[in-house]
């Protein structure tokens, strides 16, 4: 059953998401403006956080940008560390704590990331519905402008409004493109003609529609309907969690100002038509909330007004708002705090340990091992990688190596330029009367890399022939 609401809207009944009508159109919200304490804040937090989106891929940490994840060389630099795709599973420890730190706020503060720093939300409230304030009027002028015919009026506006849209959609598209090619790799790509990089001009002109859909029309159904961090919520929060809720103790029963025996809700409907997802706190906690804390400004001018104290809908966990006492400390937080902390040990112990550069030995192709008067012999092609951003000095230590085996090789020291590979053929031979006899032989290569002289090792296996080796005979391992 749907019932018609002080806004005007048909509102749906409570199965169901409040933004489909009862034939299942979608209805557009057009959520009230709202000021207030906590509004103030988010707006300047907002923009801070605008600001630094932006500002990150032109700010020089180490020669790189702070964040550059550069997909077509296959290095990732982040805040003036370079990690190569060797080092990719090294993110697996970053991925998971940041999975389980998201947990962790999540079951302290609910959804304190949606309301505050989420990208939808940050651009969407202090960017797109400003725009659309700005040049359609507020919500019941926007909401009559939707009705309306298409006047002369309506289609200036709506030109007006979807080419800053599509502008500012496509500048928020550059700015996560600058993330993955660096900001003179963006200028390039701007510069050039589209025919000069079809394959780039047409993924840029979908991904800024996208954007363009998103933040038009699509709104507050992602946050609905797509999130999956909304639909996680009811496992992730307790009754001691941190949520935005309606004080029903103090607000109910409801009535208009004067009613005997009635509540602080004096039923004015503020709460509802500045939500931005359209949702009624009073009926309790629903994932649909993104706790952008609106109802609690507008419920705060209400008793403002009404000299009433504030807090009637307030941050506060559903212990607290029946009056219990929040705990901050409870089992799963523990067990969050557990889990980070160990994540955190191991992927400190596991950065430390990050190589300057990577070798890799490679057996050539053909037979693995020949045997001739020098002795048994065994061809590598070996594959340097500076993962750094200056050149890099690679001296072979042969040193180590097992008694009576050399290593055959062009030059022993050599300079690797930035982020540059160089592969060098190598040969180890090994004297006949030293060969073990056994088909392997595990054996460890060093290499010094680097002015600050890290001793890189790896172990690859020597292989050679079981049988007893005849002198003076030459024979392979075919
Ligand atoms: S804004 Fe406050 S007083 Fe008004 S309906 Fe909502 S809870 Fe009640
Ligand atoms: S219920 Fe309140 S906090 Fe939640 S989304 Fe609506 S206005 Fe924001």
């Amino acid at each position: 059953m749907s019932a018609p609401s002080a806004t005007g809207r048909t509102v749906p009944n409570r199965e169901r998401v409040t933004t489909i009508a009862d034939d299942g159109s979608r209805i557009f919200l057009h959520p009230a403006d709202v000021s207030g304490l906590f509004t103030r804040w988010r707006t300047v937090f907002g923009w801070f956080l605008i600001a630094l989106f932006f500002a990150l891929p032109w700010i020089e940490i180490a020669g790189h940008p702070a964040i550059f994840l550069d997909l077509a060389e296959r290095r990732f630099h982040i805040f003036g560390i370079t990690f190569a795709a060797q080092d990719v599973p090294l993110m697996f420890f970053v991925l998971v704590g940041i999975g389980i730190t998201g947990f962790l706020i999540t079951s302290l503060w609910g959804r304190l990331w949606c309301g505050w720093s989420c990208p939808h939300t940050v651009f969407l409230e202090h960017v797109f519905r400003r725009i659309e304030r700005w040049i359609d009027g507020d919500a019941a002028a926007r909401r009559k402008l939707d009705a309306a015919d298409w006047t002369p009026e309506k289609i200036t506006k709506r030109v007006v409004k979807w080419g800053i849209f599509a502008i500012i959609s496509l500048i928020l598209f550059y700015g996560v493109l600058a993330y993955f090619v660096s900001i003179p790799g963006l200028y390039q790509l701007i510069t050039h003609a589209p025919w000069e990089n079809w394959p780039t001009f047409v993924f840029m002109v979908v991904a800024t529609l996208i954007v363009f859909f998103n933040f038009t029309w699509f709104r507050e159904q992602l946050c609905l309907v797509i999130c999956p961090y909304g639909r996680l919520q009811s496992a992730l929060q307790d009754d001691d969690t941190l949520l935005i809720g309606y004080d029903a103790r103090r607000g109910e029963p409801r009535g208009k100002v004067g009613t005997p025996g009635a509540g602080d809700c004096v039923s004015c409907n503020r709460c509802v038509q500045v939500c931005p997802t359209g949702i009624d706190i009073r009926q309790g906690f629903q994932i649909e909330c993104v706790g952008c804390a609106n109802c609690i400004d507008a419920c705060d001018a209400v008793m403002t007004k009404l000299g009433r104290p504030k807090g009637l809908i307030r941050y506060d966990s559903l212990n607290g708002l029946n009056g219990g006492k929040r705990r901050l400390l409870r089992p799963r937080i523990g067990i969050y705090a557990a889990v980070i902390l160990i994540l955190g040990s191991v992927a400190g112990y596991a950065f430390s340990r990050v190589e300057p550069a990577h070798i890799v030995i490679q057996r050539m192709g053909g037979a693995p091992y020949f045997v001739d008067d020098s002795g048994v012999r065994n061809q590598f092609l070996v594959r340097f990688v500076n993962k750094t951003s200056e050149p890099m000095m690679i001296g072979i230590n042969d040193e180590k190596l097992p008694a009576g085996m050399s290593l055959v090789v062009s030059e022993r020291g050599f300079e690797i330029p930035p982020l540059a590979e160089i592969q060098i053929p190598m040969v180890f031979v090994a004297e006949k009367s030293s060969f073990p006899r056994q088909a392997k032989l595990p054996v460890d290569f060093y290499a010094e890399a680097g002015m600050k002289v890290a001793i890189i090792s790896r172990r690859f296996d020597f292989v050679g022939p079981r049988y007893k080796l005849k002198t003076a005979t030459s024979q392979n391992g075919t």
